[in-house]
């Protein structure tokens, strides 16, 4: 299991490490890291292991198939360090603070919209969320700009509340997103709490957020597709 240092530290934009495998198809298992492995909608990090005489490029990160260890993808035909061998692992920050800001910036469309979220995707310059939506007439793009611009202007602090499974299963309503299975099964869970108490959004959440949300900048809600019958995708971007 890799210890995942942007479970507690989001910020961490780099760690040492020591590299505890490379796999066949040319992962790179390290002891503990920065990157964030891409679930819950939120991609892989991007970055850099510096090595002793050069560096290797990541082109994204993922859980191996036991969900536990996460594997570097090294970028095409970039060196490979060596199990054993110790190294400096870079974020790309640019990218990851943007998609902490989008990300975070999601959980706000959430508590303007208040259907059943159906799936939805973190980017570093657009983000979208599917509700399934009875009343159409319900959502406007100018309306839920203006709302987002109101919540980030707010600075709402942006903290963190763990909570059992148990506590979970008793409470079903904490779930917003239902294609995302919550990160449930080590006993506990994080919720991710917007607002005082998490008055503005309560839910469980694994990805990396910023600490307040007048970190998330300007955005705009550039469109409202229709999916489906009920289904509507709505897309956010940086303004
Ligand atoms: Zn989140």
């Amino acid at each position: 299991m890799t210890e995942q240092l942007y479970r507690t530290a989001a910020y961490m934009r780099d760690c040492s490490a020591r590299v505890i495998a490379v796999n066949e198809r040319g992962g790179i298992v390290l002891d503990r890291t920065v990157f964030y492995a891409a679930a819950g909608g939120q991609p892989g990090d991007k970055g850099m292991l510096e090595i002793e005489d050069g560096g290797c490029p990541i082109a994204t990160t993922i859980y191996d198939a036991d969900k536990l260890t996460i594997v570097h993808v090294p970028a095409e035909d970039a060196p490979l360090p060596s199990p054993g061998q110790s190294v400096r692992a870079v974020l790309d920050w640019d990218i990851r603070s943007k998609l902490m800001r989008m990300h975070t910036c999601l959980h706000l469309l959430c508590a303007l919209v208040k259907f059943p979220v159906t799936g939805g995707q973190v980017g570093a310059e657009e983000g979208r969320l599917d509700f399934d939506i009875e009343d159409a007439s319900a959502v406007d793009k100018d309306r839920l700009t203006a709302g987002l611009k109101q919540l980030i202007a707010a600075g709402h602090p942006v903290g963190e509340r763990w909570i059992t499974d148990a506590e979970l299963e008793a409470n079903p309503g904490l779930v917003r997103t239902m294609a995302v299975k919550p990160p449930m099964g080590s006993g506990r869970v994080r919720l991710v709490a917007i607002g005082e108490n998490g008055s503005i959004d309560l839910q469980p959440c694994g990805g990396t957020h910023v600490r307040n949300t007048g970190e998330i900048g300007r955005v705009a809600v550039t469109r409202i597709e229709k999916k489906g019958k009920l289904n509507r995708r709505i897309r956010v971007a940086f303004a």
